[in-house]
């Protein structure tokens, strides 16, 4: 039987990320209790209704009280009024993480309204789907997935290996980096592809010679892709543009050049060069398949399409 590694675990914000941690704990007996706290009396009444967590509070004041670790899992933007709510709540050696896409700004936000008496261990797991709210969560969301943790300098070793031993438990592999560091990588890993995947599926939206029962019918050619993750909440990828800018902007300025030289390969009828670049992109496919980040199974391993 595994020893429950935190005696009370509370949620603030009980969306996809806090359902899913909620189930996994569960699952793997990791927390003896759990509370939780959202924004909206529909959402806790959700979570009271199915059981997510042992006890759903009307505050976030209240869900933290007696918690060893509180987990803030709602968007970024409203990190800063939570850290306020919260932090004169907090029980003292209490660990406080979040899970936002964005970890500096979530340092900047949270950090000055925390005591001094508490452990702030900033997170992200790099795992999520379309879906929003209590009902979306499921436990094996971050299975063979990453959790990239940023401890600030003179974080408490005790306290991140606590941590740590949390998201290996929910079977997630963990690595370390800084938060500007962070950043830069989710700019190019998640957030530019997101906001390219928004972009397409606006410019078939204003296509107006092609109608819309034709980009629906043959979206499986690619478009469906872009739909999918197009389909991703508009305030949390809201809050993700407005607090990782510069990052952001950097990519973005490499896209476009990127898509500029492909424009004048086509343009030129420059054929070596479009297949010396599709080739590269292949290879990192392949690679991200050999790391298990993806199964090698035809259509993106849909059935019956
Ligand atoms: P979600 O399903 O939309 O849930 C967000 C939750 O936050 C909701 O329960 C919402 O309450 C609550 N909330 C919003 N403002 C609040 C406030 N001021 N006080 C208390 N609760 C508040 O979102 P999610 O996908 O779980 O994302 C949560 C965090 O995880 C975000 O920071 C996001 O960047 C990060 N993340 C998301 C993914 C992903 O793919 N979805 C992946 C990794 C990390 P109501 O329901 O009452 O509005």
């Amino acid at each position: 039987m595994t020893t429950a590694l935190y005696r009370r675990v509370a949620f603030v914000g009980l969306g996809l990320i806090a359902s899913s941690m909620a189930h996994a704990i569960r699952g793997a007996s990791l927390a003896a209790q759990m509370s939780g706290t959202a924004r909206s009396a529909e959402t806790r009444d959700i979570a009271r209704e199915i059981g997510l967590v042992d006890q759903v509070c009307d505050t976030a004041a209240e869900a933290v009280a007696g918690a060893d670790l509180v987990v803030l899992c709602a968007p970024v933007g409203a990190m800063a009024d939570i850290a306020r709510e919260i932090g004169p709540h907090l029980a003292p050696g209490a660990t406080v993480t979040d899970v936002g896409s964005v970890k500096q700004a979530v340092i900047d936000a949270v950090g000055p309204h925390l005591p001094g008496h508490v452990h702030f261990i900033p997170g992200h797991p790099l795992a999520g789907t379309e879906h929003s709210g209590p009902r979306a969560g499921f436990a094996g969301l971050f299975r063979n997935r990453w959790c990239i943790l940023t401890p600030l300098e003179g974080c408490d070793a005790g306290a991140l290996d606590r941590l740590t031993r949390l998201w290996q438990g929910m079977g997630s592999q963990i690595d370390l980096m800084d938060a500007p560091h962070h950043d830069l990588v989710l700019a190019v890993t998640s957030h530019t592809p997101h906001l390219i995947a928004y972009t397409m599926v606006g410019v078939a939206d204003d296509l107006r010679r092609v109608t819309d029962s034709e980009v629906i019918k043959y979206s499986a050619a690619g478009f469906r892709d872009f739909t999918r993750i197009a389909a991703s909440d508009p305030v949390m990828w809201r809050d993700v543009f407005l607090t990782n800018k510069d990052a952001t902007l950097e990519i973005l300025g490499r896209f476009t050049e990127e898509l500029f030289a492909l424009q004048r390969a086509i343009r030129r009828g420059d054929g070596a060069q479009l297949q010396d670049y599709f080739t590269r992109t292949r290879a990192i496919r392949r690679g991200i398949i050999e790391a298990g980040q993806d199964t090698d199974a035809p259509d993106f391993g849909r059935q019956n399409t």
